[in-house]
């Protein structure tokens, strides 16, 4: 049985939704249009080619949005995701960076902690996390205003209050189009406009991150049991959406 088999069952209230979805992505467009005459816009897209993040591209794409989309190619991501990657590049109308890590800071990290550093502790893992994801982001991010995620409320109770603009990091806005979404609602989006989703879904990965730090979940499990799932539950965000004021002091913790 497939992922949009399982999954797609609309809230009674998705229309509703998906035009607030392209409302907020059609004014972040707006209002972080580029400044100078062939510039670059200052809002972006960050994607993990998840389910959340090919629904966001493909309306992004749909809308004739002037947003770009950037990919974290970490050295760690599976098979089915590097070729959700090569696809997107191929087919998208937005422009799709990807930004990699420092590979002298790969070589020495591995060489000092072991490719299997991350399941060691905790403090090894956010630095695994820092060099392979934080450090690219900030690239990533430079000289943007403000960035587009695929966080929903309902993937933890962390992110249980995400607001569809968040305001509270003074280096830039981050807009979460989907923050009402269920995951019903996710997968109602990809079924009915046929888009290319990252097979692993199939395979009982809601949420999918780096191969070693990501795994299968059970029915009943949470949504994102299948990350980080030998760490306790509040350590487990990677930083990316970390609530801290700067970038990099997000990072290690
Ligand atoms: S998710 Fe795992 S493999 Fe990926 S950067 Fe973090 S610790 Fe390293």
């Amino acid at each position: 049985m497939s992922a949009i088999d399982l999954n797609a069952r609309p809230s009674a209230d998705f229309n509703a939704k998906l035009a607030e979805t392209a409302a907020v992505l059609q004014q972040a467009a707006r209002d972080y249009a580029a400044t100078t005459a062939g510039g670059v816009s200052r809002v972006t897209q960050a994607s993990s080619l998840g389910a959340e993040d090919v629904v966001l591209s493909h309306l992004i794409n749909a809308l004739q949005l002037d947003i770009g989309i950037f990919v974290l190619d970490t050295g760690m991501l599976h098979a089915e995701t590097l070729a959700l990657l090569a696809q997107l590049q191929a087919t998208s109308r937005a422009p799709v960076t990807v930004y990699t890590p420092v590979q002298e800071s790969v070589v020495q990290f591995v060489a000092q902690e072991g490719v299997d550093a991350m399941y060691k502790s905790i403090a090894l893992r956010k630095s695994c996390c820092h060099i392979r994801k934080m450090e690219p982001l900030a690239r990533a991010l430079a000289g943007k205003d403000a960035w587009i995620t695929g966080l929903r409320r309902e993937q933890s109770g962390a992110r249980a209050e995400v607001p569809l603009l968040d305001t509270t990091d003074a280096a830039r806005v981050k807009i979460n189009p989907l923050a009402n979404w269920t995951w019903g609602d996710v997968w109602h989006f990809i079924a009915i406009h046929h888009v290319a989703y990252n097979p692993l879904h199939d395979q009982f990965f809601p949420s999918i991150g780096c191969a070693p730090c990501t795994r299968a979940v059970s029915a009943g499990e949470d949504f994102r049991a299948g990350r980080w799932w030998w760490e306790d539950e509040a350590a487990k965000e990677c930083g990316l959406h970390a609530k801290q004021t700067s970038l990099i002091e997000r990072t290690p913790a």
